[in-house]
This record gives C-alpha cells, sequence and structure tokens, in this order.
C-alpha cells in the first residue's frame, strides 16, 4: 500500500525556473524542520545588509546569509554539494584513467516493505557495506580482482514500498579483468552481500543489483554524486513504483500534503549526521589528491558558477566576481516575506542591477535608510521609526492585523500545528500514529 496521498498529485508552474524551484523547496523544508540549519538557510542574515553578487560568468547569489550545507534536507546545498562533489570524484576517476585500469559501477539494495522504518533501513545497509569491507575474505577478494579502492554513496527514494535506501559504489581496478572476471566480480560481490543482509535479516534479490563498467569519468562521478541534482526530473505525475525522490516528497508538501511532509520530516531524522559519500582509506592520496571537502564547504560561494573554489587546487575560480546591489535588514525580511530570494537573483542575471531597483521600486520598497545608517549600529528606536516609515510606504498590515492572520492560521492549522509540536517531543509517536491510520 502506497502511504502518499493519490489526490495530491503535484503541478509545478512552468514559468518558475529551477532556481525558484529549489527555494521554495527549501522553504518548506525549513517549515517542516523549523529547528534545523535548512530553517535559516539562504534567509537568515549573517550581519547588518545583504548583498547581490554577480560573478564573471553572470552568475548571481547573496552574500550575508547563513549557508546549511545540510546534503539530506536543503535542496539548494545538496544541488551544489552534488555538482562540485561531481567534480572531485571527476577528477580522481581521471587521475586514474590509465590502460588496463577500470572503475566498475556498483548499486546494493535491500528489500524493504512499507512498514519498514527508515532509520532502520538506512542502518542496515550502512552497517551492511562497513562489514562488508572488513575481514579476510574482503582483502582476498580485493587482492584476486585487483580491485585498489571504492567509494560509495548513500542514497534513499519512497516508492509503494516505503522506503528504499540503497548504495551505489565504484570500484577502481588496477588490471584489466576480462569479461569472464568482471562477471566473477559481480558475482562475488552480490554473493557477499546478499549473506551479510541475510545474517542482518534482511533479504536482497539479484535483479537489484546492477553491476557494470563506467564508460567514462563522468558518467563515474554521476552514479554517485548525482544526490540532489537530478530533482527537476520528475516533474511531473510521479511514478510511484519507480520511487520518488525526497525533494518530490517537499514538492507535495508545499501542494497540501501533509503525510508527503511527515514522511520528508521522518527521512530527515533518520539521516541526520549520515555520511553520503566516502571515500575508502588510502584512495586519494594514491593520487595526491586533496582531502576531499566538507558538505559545507562545497555548498558555500555562489551558485550557477558564482566564485568558487577549484575542488583539486584549492584557487578560486572567477575572480572577477562583484557586489551588484546592497540590500539593508529592513528590505531583506521584506524580500523573504515576498519570497523573492530566488526570483531577484534570476532578475539580476537577466537584467542587470536596473532591474533589481524597479522590483524594489514597483513594491515600493525603497530603502528608508540613508547611505550613514550603515554604521556599526543603530540605535533601535531609530530602526523601528525607519521600519514604520517602511512599513507605511509599503501598504504592510499593522501588527495587530498579522497576529490576527496568524491566530486564524494556527486555528486552521489546528492538527498540522499539534503534530508538529508532538513531533518535537517524540517523532516516532507521531509516525506511529499515522502509520497506524493508514493501515486502517
Ligand atoms: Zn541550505
Amino acid at each position: 500500500m502506497s502511504l502518499i496521498h493519490p489526490q495530491a498529485e503535484f503541478h509545478p508552474e512552468p514559468e518558475d525556473t529551477a532556481r525558484q524551484w529549489r527555494h521554495k523547496l527549501r522553504r518548506e523544508a525549513g517549515k517542516l524542520l523549523p529547528g534545523e540549519r535548512v530553517a535559516s538557510c539562504g534567509v537568515k542574515r549573517t550581519g547588518e545588509i545583504v548583498e547581490l553578487w554577480r560573478d564573471s560568468a553572470g552568475g548571481c547569489y547573496w552574500k550575508g546569509v547563513e549557508t546549511c550545507g545540510s546534503i539530506w534536507t536543503c535542496p539548494v546545498c545538496s544541488a551544489k554539494i552534488a555538482a562540485r562533489r561531481a567534480e572531485e570524484v571527476k577528477a580522481l576517476v581521471q587521475a586514474h584513467e590509465k590502460p588496463g585500469r577500470a572503475v566498475y559501477m556498483a548499486t546494493f539494495t535491500m528489500r524493504h516493505s512499507a512498514r519498514d522504518k527508515v532509520a532502520e533501513t538506512r542502518a542496515t545497509v550502512t552497517k551492511a557495506w562497513s562489514r562488508m569491507q572488513a575481514g579476510k575474505a574482503w582483502k582476498g577478494l580485493k587482492a584476486h580482482f585487483h580491485v585498489m579502492g571504492t567509494v560509495r554513496a548513500l542514497e534513499v527514494t519512497y516508492g509503494g514500498n516505503g522506503w528504499h535506501p540503497h548504495l551505489h559504489v565504484l570500484f577502481f581496478t588496477d588490471r584489466p579483468l576480462g569479461e569472464l572476471g568482471e562477471r566473477r566480480l559481480a558475482d562475488r560481490l552480490f554473493d557477499r552481500w546478499h549473506g551479510i543482509i541475510d545474517r542482518m535479516g534482511g533479504t536482497t534479490e539479484r535483479g537489484g543489483f546492477d553491476f557494470r563498467k563506467a564508460s567514462d569519468a563522468t558518467t563515474a562521478a554521476e552514479y554517485v554524486a548525482k544526490w540532489g541534482a537530478g530533482y527537476e526530473v520528475a516533474k511531473g505525475p510521479l511514478k510511484e513504483a519507480a520511487g520518488c525522490s525526497v525533494w518530490d516528497l517537499l514538492k507535495r508538501s508545499t501542494n497540501g500534503d501533509h503525510l508527503a511532509g511527515v514522511l520528508f520530516m521522518k527521512y530527515a531524522k533518520a539521516f541526520k549526521g549520515a555520511r553520503h559519500l566516502t571515500y575508502s582509506r588510502g584512495l586519494r592520496e594514491r593520487y595526491d589528491l586533496r582531502d576531499p571537502a566538507e558538505d559545507l564547504d562545497l555548498a558555500l560561494d555562489g551558485e550557477e558558477g558564482g566564485e568558487r573554489v577549484d575542488p583539486e587546487t584549492g584557487e578560486v575560480i572567477n575572480t572577477e566576481a562583484g557586489c551588484l546591489y546592497t540590500v539593508d535588514s529592513v528590505r531583506w525580511s521584506f524580500v523573504c516575506r515576498m519570497k523573492a530570494t530566488a526570483l531577484l537573483l534570476d532578475i539580476a542575471r537577466e537584467e542587470g542591477r536596473q532591474g533589481v531597483e524597479n522590483w524594489f521600486d514597483q513594491h515600493h520598497a525603497t530603502s528608508p535608510y540613508r547611505p550613514e545608517d550603515f554604521g556599526p549600529k543603530r540605535p533601535r528606536r531609530e530602526k523601528r521609526i525607519y521600519r514604520e516609515a517602511l512599513d507605511r510606504r509599503t501598504g504592510a498590515r499593522t501588527a495587530a492585523e498579522v497576529a490576527a492572520e496568524a491566530k486564524s492560521y494556527v486555528r486552521k492549522h489546528d492538527e498540522e500545528q499539534a503534530m508538529r509540536e508532538a513531533f518535537r517531543r517524540d517523532p516516532y509517536e507521531v509516525f506511529d500514529r499515522l502509520d497506524d491510520r493508514l493501515r486502517r
């Protein structure tokens, strides 16, 4: 039985750019996970002002706001991490490439049912991989097939059979294996995996095991690092049998599918702290490559080719980056309230500084501040006067009106609110309750 509401079909708005979608989904993730870093990603200021930057390639991004770097829960950060991690892996595969050497791609799965808890299946899959790599048998297998290292990536989808955590693994071999050798390596790997999963109380099928030679470095890199990058692919209706991505759950949640939102929360809890990608010991050192970058470092800087650091040399690419526009704190909260963080970047990219200015003018959001106000500290009273002046000019509602609306919202979404509070107390209790309700 599927846990996703069939009536909550997802309808994308065609005029939205990919970036606007990512920002929208990030806001949704922040709503579902109010205590997590993703809730302040791209919104919370790190200083008094926020700057809109453009690099020499025309890519635009905000400077002066927080970056969460969460590969599992942030659609904006995970897309950046995926793209840059792929470059990192690609450099490794290219360093390995030499006649006689090869890279193989394998997917390890286990059978799962809708009743399985995501935290448990995730733990089983990652533990099984640690066991896979331990002991004499693994050493023997590696020596026999000249496997000198692996890169392992953890992924998860959600489908008709519930959560489906699985591993994508690259095997780096030193000698040619030949067709027969390849088949025997595949058999040995599957048998070992099957035995381990079996001992851990799970089952796995040969049909779920995929093993093939990587045709080139890009293919191999994308095989392990595509997580977070490919969510646009499934913009249309979801094919549940194939499983949907966690970003699809977020999309459904924006569309009012409460259960999809809860599933996302459940997943976020289970994957918090899990490593997405690991290199086997000594693999990168063998080619004198730098230590792999942390997720957060990969998520920093600009997006879409913004100011970037070369993953291998550490040098900054695009040094001609410059500040295009400055937004003060009051207008920044206006931008966030209008949910225009992505829209303004798109405008800046298309129309430049003038376009951004026009947008603020159209919304009568001219700055109440004078340039000298950007000093180290403004008196609080003065700040309040400015804010009121701006609110009058933007036609914003009074504080009482806002409070009344918030109250009615809470009343209307009473169940949701209660659910979230219960989630903070004990998430599993909420999930169990929901699961029970669905099975009835
Ligand atoms: Zn983020």
